[in-house]
Formats: structure tokens, C-alpha cells, sequence
């Protein structure tokens, strides 16, 4: 039994999806790049809640030479309940730090509107990672509300660390890739 979780084959499986980004092309673009980066800090951040190392990239190096946006890597004993809250906490982040999806854009990220929140996403639900999805809705788990609310309140209490861990995430994303070849 292997206590890195929750999925080891991550990279393979995003560069299996249609989640591949030349790193160039998602340079250019500062708020996309704070989206993905709230994201991933999103999930760093819940995962250190409870404990697991972590650490969140962005622009990762896959084989062949590919780019996934970003990853979250973390490692301790793993549940049902812990992967659906660090899954929950992707998109959670990426809203609380005012990085909402279009399709999330019009309801807010309060407390009170989890429930209309929620719905939207499971309606939109192959927009999320396949790891996300399959932490948020893993067969046979019911766990799924109360994740996704306590979740909202880890991510909640932190939003000034979320909000600077993100800006720093970014501005590293920002350095320029110098492939080992000499800089003008
Ligand atoms: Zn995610």
C-alpha cells in the first residue's frame, strides 16, 4: 500500500487529455496564468491543512517535451474524504482568489451560495481535471457535500495566504524557460 496519493500516473493522464499547453503559448496570457495558478495553490493549501506535503507548478514539464498548466503533487495517507477535499479545493481557490471560470463567473463564493456553486459545477463537471472529478465523485463516496464545504472553509480562512502564494506561483511561471541555450 502506497502512501503517495492520489495519483501517481498524474502526469500521463494530463498529457492523455487535451490539457497539453506549449509553455509559450500560456506565458502570454497573466490572468490565465493566475488561474491556473490559484488552482493549484488552491489544492497546496488544503493539502497542507491536513497535513500531506506539497507542492504546487506550474507549466510542468511532461515527456516529449509537453507542458501541463499546472500540477499539485502531494503525498500522505489518503481517504475518500481528504482526495475530494483537495480536489474540491482546485476550483474553490481559483474562485476565492477572483479567478472564477466563465461558467462560474455570476454566482459568488460565499458560504451561503455553496449549494447553487455546487450544482453548477457538477453541471459542468467535464470542465475540472479528470483527477479532480474522480476525487470529487469517486464511486460508492457520499461525501461529496461536506467536502466541498469544509473545503470552502479551509480555503476561506487562508485567502490572504492563498491570494500571495498565488502571485508568487505566477511571477516564477513568468521567468523566461532558458532551455539551457544562452539568454540575448
Ligand atoms: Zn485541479
Amino acid at each position: 500500500m502506497s502512501d503517495i496519493g492520489p495519483r501517481p500516473e498524474l502526469l500521463d493522464r494530463l498529457a492523455a487529455q487535451n490539457q497539453i499547453y506549449e509553455a509559450a503559448a500560456e506565458g502570454g496570457d497573466r490572468w490565465q496564468v493566475m488561474a491556473y495558478a490559484s488552482h493549484e495553490v488552491g489544492h497546496h493549501l488544503v493539502a497542507q491543512a491536513l497535513g500531506f506535503k506539497s507542492c504546487p507548478e506550474l507549466n510542468v514539464q511532461l515527456p516529449g517535451g509537453l507542458y501541463a498548466p499546472g500540477v499539485c503533487g502531494f503525498v500522505g495517507p489518503l481517504t475518500p474524504f481528504r482526495d475530494a477535499l483537495i480536489s474540491w479545493a482546485g476550483i474553490l481557490g481559483q474562485c476565492i482568489a477572483g479567478y472564477s471560470p466563465l461558467w462560474l463567473a455570476d454566482i459568488a463564493i460565499v458560504r451561503d451560495n455553496l449549494p447553487p456553486w455546487r450544482a453548477r459545477v457538477f453541471s459542468n463537471l467535464k470542465k475540472l481535471s479528470t483527477p479532480d472529478i474522480e476525487g470529487i465523485i469517486a464511486p460508492g463516496f457520499e461525501g461529496s457535500c461536506e467536502a466541498l464545504a469544509e473545503a470552502f472553509e479551509i480555503s476561506n480562512g487562508q485567502r490572504a495566504k492563498l491570494e500571495s502564494l498565488v502571485r508568487v506561483l505566477a511571477d516564477d511561471a513568468a521567468q523566461p524557460v532558458t532551455n539551457g541555450e544562452p539568454q540575448p
